[in-house]
């Protein structure tokens, strides 16, 4: 017999993770009868939940966070290609038939709040490599941007990323001065609560350039704060992170999630 449908969160740490949060409070709002819960699976038990959560009629999917958004892509059937293009998949779907396909949900829910720009041509810096930065730069090639500077630590993996994504650009490491961009992102984990602070002199930006930290722990960062001083166009991690929910929640439960409450939800999640 059946149950009330339900979708989670996984990963190794996962207390941290906000999507129960944001998936519940969409549940309630639509007063839907799912659940959204929050599992904690670590690497080695990976493979075994995916195949017991396969043959569960109840469950949805999953979102899929640190450490298992590239090695999920080996358990999954993948559809929209996305190991040979983002390389990563933060969104698992079970469908009628029992089969469980993977995406990403991270490269839009990115990319929303800059839905109205033209960024076609425009000249871009991101800081970071890892997981996150995949899903920027997929994003930003197909915003069709133009030269992108990789502020990153580990320079040879983020060479790696400019080539995969067929972007014209340069790598430089972190003390490097920033070229005169239309778009900064932070897309590594520097800024974040527990990690070394993100230290970037802003006045090579234009007056109008836009300067989006993925980082939403804090929400208001150091580098946002910065941006602020200089009375440039800030986007905060929140938005992302809702972004990326929406388009989960919809997949999950076969509806999008209520107009209108962003206000509201932003004041739980910064409360
Ligand atoms: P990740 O795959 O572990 O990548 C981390 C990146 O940060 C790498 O480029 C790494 O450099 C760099 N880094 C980490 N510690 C560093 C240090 N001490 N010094 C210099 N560089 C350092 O993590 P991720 O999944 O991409 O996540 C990155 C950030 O994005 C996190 O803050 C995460 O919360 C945030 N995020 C936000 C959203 C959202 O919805 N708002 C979604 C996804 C991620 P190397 O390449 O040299 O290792």
């Amino acid at each position: 017999m059946s149950g009330p449908s339900y979708a989670e969160v996984i990963g190794d740490p996962i207390a941290q993770s906000k999507s129960p949060l944001i998936h519940k409070f969409w549940l309630d709002a639509l007063g839907l009868a799912g659940d959204y819960r929050r599992s904690h699976v670590t690497p080695d038990a990976l493979a075994a939940f995916v195949e017991q959560r396969r043959a569960d009629p109840d469950w949805r999917g999953c979102n899929v966070t640190i450490p298992h958004k590239v090695a999920v892509m080996d358990l999954v059937d993948d559809p929209g290609n996305i190991r040979g293009t983002i390389g990563a998949m933060n969104t698992i779907v079970r469908q009628p038939d029992g089969s469980v396909i993977g995406t990403n949900t991270d490269a839009a829910g990115f990319y929303a709040p800059l839905a109205d720009l033209d960024l076609e041509g425009a000249p871009v810096a991101v800081v970071g490599a890892g997981g996150a930065a995949r899903a920027v730069l997929f994003a930003l090639a197909r915003a069709g941007v133009g030269h992108v500077t990789i502020l990153n630590r580990s320079p040879l993996k983020a060479m790696g990323l400019l080539a995969t994504f067929g972007l014209n650009g340069e790598v430089v490491g972190l003390d490097s001065s920033l070229p005169p961009v239309s778009l900064l992102v932070n897309s590594s984990s520097l800024g974040m609560t527990g990690q070394p602070p993100l230290d970037l002199d802003l006045s090579p930006l234009p007056d109008d350039a836009i300067v989006y930290d993925l980082v939403y722990a804090p929400l208001q960062t150091e580098l946002l704060g910065a941006a602020e001083a200089r009375g440039l166009d800030t986007v905060d991690g929140l938005d992302m992170l809702i972004g990326q929910a929406a388009l989960a929640f919809e997949l999950f439960f076969d509806a999008p999630p209520p107009e209108g409450r962003d206000d509201e939800l932003r004041g739980l999640l910064t409360a």
